[in-house]
């Protein structure tokens, strides 16, 4: 390709390929803004207003505006997706997400997420785990990928975990990319909490499902050997030009 006549960033091009992937499982895409009122960020995902959870969450404030926030997570559109629509819902929601903290090789004050959720009169952690997996397998375009799920606490899902891929580098073996471990911290995902539920006016008891967010860029970085996640936002054409 002629990198002259200008071509597609390396965070486009996963979000695309990500977009692609859960459309084979039948999610359709769902977006929301980017400044978010504190009520859809952290209220109605059930992390009320003085609530220890709400540190987990380094929120930028919108000066002069009350009670509206950079959103911190893509988890708002699921709140603004669901209220007042009847289930089945099978949605991905992709967008830049924005945290108050000090940048590093794995830390940005803006980055990307992909939320994906699944609401229906019948869903599994099985079933979780399967779109994961499809997931990961794709993305990777590696067949041997695997997941494991440890428990972890999310306000918005009960139960709640951490998903680790096994290394695409090493098959389990361990290797610097995954320090010696075998396995990758990548995603938070759980069922969703019946609060939440509650909060957009559907019945917990007729009603289950489960959410999961990635890190967009962590997947990139991942998936292109890219070590600092601040060299995806400086617009660098020696990096750029080689996707
Ligand atoms: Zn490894």
């Amino acid at each position: 390709m002629d990198k002259n006549k200008g071509h597609l960033h390396p965070l486009t091009i996963i979000i695309q390929d990500m977009v692609t992937i859960f459309s084979e499982l039948g999610f359709s895409v769902a977006f929301g803004p980017e400044i978010e009122s504190e009520e859809n960020n952290f209220d109605l995902l059930n992390i009320p207003k003085d609530h220890p959870a709400r540190d987990m969450w380094d929120t930028f404030f919108i000066k002069n505006e009350e009670q509206k926030v950079l959103r911190t997570h893509t988890s708002p559109v699921q709140i603004r997706y669901m209220r007042g629509k009847q289930p089945p819902f099978r949605i991905i929601s992709p967008g830049k997400t924005f945290r108050y903290e000090a940048t590093d090789l794995t830390h940005e004050a803006q980055f990307f997420q992909l939320e994906g959720l699944i609401i229906d009169k019948k869903t599994s952690l099985a079933e979780l785990k399967g779109t994961l997996n499809y997931f990961l397998k794709k993305i990777f375009n590696n067949e041997n990928i695997e997941t494991r799920f440890r428990p972890s606490y999310f306000p918005f899902v009960e139960p709640g975990f951490e998903v680790d891929m096994s290394c695409s580098q090493c098959e389990k073996k361990g290797c610097s990319f995954c320090k010696q471990t075998g396995w990758i911290e990548l995603l938070g995902a759980g069922m969703v909490h019946p609060n939440v539920l509650k909060n957009v006016g559907l019945d917990p008891k007729k009603y289950q499902g489960f959410a999961f967010g990635v890190g967009v860029d962590r997947v990139a970085m991942l998936k292109y050997r890219i070590d600092d996640i601040r060299l995806l936002y400086q617009g660098d054409l020696r990096l750029v030009n080689q996707f």
